[in-house]
């Protein structure tokens, strides 16, 4: 394949494609653990993806459940209409979920579930007659994805300078991350569980009766796999339900096996009041996010007259037949082949070759929890987030693909990665780490 001169003439690139001019790097061929990039290469996939990928690329099993049903029916409605396959999806997701919760509604990405999520905490309230209660926390370095509900619950400044106030009345929990204290914490840091108090702080600043709901990652993954101190969610979840604030919690990383469990809430034995879900729903075949809820909250949306239901909101592609359908065959592959399992068990042995890299020059922080890490760098005077993409360039030369955020580097490779795939990864990556030292 030949790259043309002007390849990115008229794409308007995101903002981390910085370079993407000087040195294409396209990917076009994608199987189980390997990219095959533009010139020829296989390219482990070390981040599954965008953190989505669980299964590993490629599967059969949902590209013939995908063409299928393209064939039997492209689309169909989602408003007054359903289709089996988005029920059968929806008590498939359910039995998944922790105990409590037992609905779904579907959209089309990450950053739509946690607006959903958002607008379904406020309108809870509201119509229990506890229209006071709007206002929502995020925590600083959460990540929420990109629409306006997203980057005001969200935790990265930059992320929302150029759009003016955004949501009102959004305040964020301290999350106070210090390399220096947690380094090189072997999985969960054992201390800091008191963190979670600074809720109190904010709902003594706004008082209790205006806070609808807090939001957070189990583990804030696009900031830098932030790992909650043991019993840190907790206690969020007492202070949530002392307040009567509804507690999200954004699966979109953590859902799927990630942590070892089919969600971040069944690992860190929480049960949030709503969870978002995303990526490794259909494992990244085709876009779709669903929201989970618990029956209280959808009850108190059935007020309506007879089959109206209270909360107007929904997509044109909400429970899309074709994500349905990759939706079900990617549950059918983690149940088979029974990768949240296998994710647990790998963990150790991921998460010591990750700590192996602590001797390296600049590493400061490494953590872990089931099949996420990350090594944190410190960063170059001057030159912040340059250390750490130079090693992502370095390591994509050398066939590894990572990811990397501000000066840290993230690994959450597909769950089918065996013990031969995570040494040669962090071999690529120690050897980058010394080569850009
Ligand atoms: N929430 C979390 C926790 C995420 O990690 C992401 C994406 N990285 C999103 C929301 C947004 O998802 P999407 O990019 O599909 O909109």
């Amino acid at each position: 394949i030949t790259v043309p001169n002007d390849l990115d003439a008229h794409w308007m690139p995101f903002t981390a494609n910085r370079q993407f001019k000087a040195a294409p790097r396209l990917l076009v061929g994608a199987k189980d653990m390997y990219y095959t990039s533009h010139d020829g290469r296989q390219v482990l996939d070390g981040c599954a993806g965008l953190w989505c990928v669980n299964a590993g690329h490629g599967r059969d099993k949902i590209s013939e459940a995908v063409a299928r049903q393209i064939s039997e029916m492209d689309y169909s409605p989602s408003f007054q209409m359903g289709h089996p396959l988005s029920f059968e999806l929806a008590s498939r997701l359910v039995e998944l979920a922790p105990d409590g919760i037992d609905h779904v509604f579907y959209c089309n990405s990450g950053s739509e579930a946690v607006d959903t999520a958002l607008k379904m905490a406020l309108a809870y309230h509201r119509i229990r007659g506890e229209g006071s209660r709007t206002r929502l926390i995020g925590r600083e370095r959460g990540y929420h994805g990109v629409g306006f509900g997203g980057i005001s619950v969200g935790g990265i400044v930059s992320n929302r300078k150029h759009f003016g106030t955004l949501l009102s009345g959004v305040d964020h929990l301290r999350h106070t991350h210090d390399p220096a204290r947690n380094a090189f914490s072997w999985g969960q840091p054992e201390h800091g569980a008191e963190l979670a108090d600074d809720l109190e702080r904010l709902v003594a600043l706004h008082d209790a009766s205006t806070i609808a709901a807090v939001i957070v990652e189990p583990i804030a993954g696009s900031t830098g796999v932030l790992i909650p101190p043991k019993g840190y969610l907790k206690r969020l979840r007492e202070i949530c339900d002392r307040h009567g604030i509804l507690l999200i919690f954004d699966e979109v990383i953590c859902g799927f096996g990630r942590t070892g469990k089919a969600f971040g809430a069944d690992s860190f034995e929480v049960t949030p009041d709503l969870m978002t879900t995303a990526k490794g729903i259909t494992n990244g075949a085709v876009p779709m996010g669903a929201v989970f809820a618990k029956k209280e909250i959808y009850d108190t949306f059935m007020t309506g007259p007879e089959h109206l239901i209270e909360f107007f909101h929904g997509y044109t592609y909400s429970g899309h037949p074709l994500a349905c359908a990759a939706a079900l065959a990617t549950l059918d592959i983690y149940a088979e082949e029974k990768l949240f399992d296998r994710a647990a068990n790998l963990s150790e042995y991921f998460g010591k070759a990750a700590h192996a890299l602590r001797d390296l020059p600049n590493v400061i922080d490494i953590r872990n929890y089931g099949m996420v890490a990350a090594v944190e760098l410190s960063p170059r005077a001057g030159e912040p987030t340059k250390r750490a993409y130079e090693i992502f360039v370095r390591a994509y030369e050398q066939g590894v693909l990572l990811r990397f955020t501000g000066d840290i580097i993230a690994i959450s490779p597909p769950l089918i990665i065996d013990e031969a795939q995570i040494d040669h990864l962090y071999a690529v990556l120690a050897e980058a780490i010394k080569a850009t030292a």
